[in-house]
């Protein structure tokens, strides 16, 4: 029985992952999520019900358009992908229950993020603002402070990081969105857990920058794509928050 638990949420979570496809696809472009279905954006042909298949059919077609042959991006499997791993991981955690939900919202919503962020230096609203609202219950047994002051230190490290940048480079780095995430991340994490995943994601996103621009993919004056480094580090601290926490105490010890 178990096991077969296991199956059924891993293959919602697909179902779910194909609809964040199409979320991550059309809600920055101004796209209707709902008309049309779905199509190929290469060849504008509607894709049958068959070839939509959550990673099977992207397996069965190899990747490729039927119709006109073009890759398909690989966005589409390894979202579908990785929100069956967040619906199966959540449920490992937290069983049939409430913050079951709440927690594969924080996920989702950091998986998202991650890949409009990346593209279209967008953080949707319609993520931060349920978000800031539901870390309260999901923190329901120390409300309404930890949330609350979670929130405060999130979003106002982000004021003042910006405001540093725009003293020193006289030039908008952090924009309302960034600072709206780090309220929704510091409502589900808390305060020293936020300050933390930011510390970590705006070391992340420096470290990757300066690769990025030794490699020539991007020049000094580029925009950097902070939400998808918050989404980053906020995974990691989730998963190994503990260990680096510890390696970092060992490294003043002899
Ligand atoms: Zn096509």
């Amino acid at each position: 029985m178990e096991f077969l638990n296991r199956i059924f949420i891993f293959v919602i979570g697909l179902v779910f992952g194909s609809f964040f496809n199409v979320l991550i696809y059309r809600t920055p472009r101004g796209l209707s999520i709902i008309r049309p279905g779905s199509f190929c954006p290469h060849c504008q042909k509607s894709i049958k019900f068959y070839d939509n298949i959550p990673l099977i059919s992207f397996i069965l077609l190899f990747g490729r358009c039927r119709f006109c042959k073009k890759p398909i991006s690989l966005r589409y499997p390894i979202v579908e992908l990785l929100t069956g791993l967040i619906f199966l991981f959540s449920y490992e955690r937290f069983n049939f229950s409430p913050k079951t939900i709440l927690f594969i919202f924080l996920l989702s919503a950091l998986l998202i993020i991650f890949f409009i962020d990346w593209e279209f230096q967008i953080i949707p609203d319609w993520l931060n603002y349920p978000g800031i609202l539901l870390g309260f219950l999901f923190n329901i047994e120390k409300f309404p402070f930890f949330s609350l002051y979670g929130i405060i230190a999130g979003m106002g490290s982000l004021f003042l990081l910006r405001a540093i940048w725009l003293i020193l480079r006289k030039k908008e780095a952090i924009g309302g969105g960034d600072i709206k995430m780090a309220g929704f991340l510091g409502s589900y994490l808390g305060y020293k857990n936020v300050l933390f995943t930011i510390f970590l994601g705006a070391l992340l996103g420096l470290i990757i920058f300066l690769i990025l621009i030794a490699i020539r993919k991007r020049k000094i004056k580029d925009y950097i794509p902070f939400g998808s480094f918050l989404a980053i580090s906020t995974i990691i601290n989730l998963f190994f928050g503990e260990h680096i926490f510890y390696w970092y105490l060992n490294l003043f010890k002899r």
